[in-house]
């Protein structure tokens, strides 16, 4: 893959340089937006491969630049945000955002988000994950026909919805759910009580891949937020 091209969303200066100069120092192909409207005819002009999306733009609400965006293409989005509230992450995440970084981030932390978005959209480009029925992270394996999942080839003993819970956070691999994402690809609603029972059923999926595996390192908790699955190296 060449080296990505990041769409840059963000109308505080300071914030946009510093964006745009960690991604010049690593070698990335950038473009700049100041505002939603901007971004959205940047977006459908040059095609990029991830955007980097402030939340507080001038025109129009970061959130309808990400219902706008959808409409068209699955771009990964990386919403950053100053909002530290989490129902802003939670809307901008159900919207169709991939991932979201607070503000004040560390230039490591975006990097580190890049590179997990860009090595998701290389797996989603060769369409390994798609086409294929097994699923491979490090010592977990998940063979999808049978219904059933391993690690270190000895089965888990999954109920039927911690299985389901387990496919879904393996097929969006690098990609945080949040809890009404979940529930409704789970449970086909999202109640306050199936937010319940969902915290309840993850406790013990990842009791059953951390007493097989050690320690838990698959399943990432966004506390009040969602969960990921991390790629395991
Ligand atoms: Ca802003």
């Amino acid at each position: 893959m060449n080296k990505p091209m990041i769409l840059v969303v963000e109308d505080d200066a300071p914030v946009r340089n510093l964006m745009v100069t960690t991604l010049k120092t690593h070698d990335y192909k950038y473009l700049t937006a100041a505002n939603g409207s901007e971004a959205i005819a940047l977006a459908a002009s040059h095609n990029p491969d991830v955007i980097f999306l402030d939340l507080g733009l001038p025109d129009i609400d970061g959130i309808e630049v990400i219902h706008q965006i959808r409409t068209w293409s699955n771009m990964p989005i990386i919403v950053i945000s100053a909002r530290s509230e989490d129902d802003d992450k939670i809307e901008a995440l159900d919207a169709g955002a991939d991932d979201y970084l607070t503000k004040p981030f560390s230039v490591e932390e975006l990097l580190a988000r890049l590179r997990v978005t860009v090595r998701r959209l290389a797996l989603i480009n060769t369409n390994k994950e798609a086409d294929s029925s097994v699923y491979i992270n490090g010592n977990l394996r998940i063979d999808y026909l049978a219904g059933c999942a391993f690690i270190n080839e000895e089965e888990l003993k999954l109920t039927p919805i911690e299985f389901k819970l387990l496919c879904l956070l393996a097929k969006n691999t690098g990609k945080v759910l949040t809890h009404t994402y979940i529930t409704q690809n789970i449970w086909g609603r999202s109640w306050d009580n199936d937010i319940a029972s969902l915290r309840v059923f993850m406790v013990t999926l990842r009791k059953k891949l951390e007493s097989a595996n050690g320690s838990c390192q698959f399943i990432q908790t966004h506390v009040g937020i969602g969960y990921r699955m991390l790629r395991v190296e």
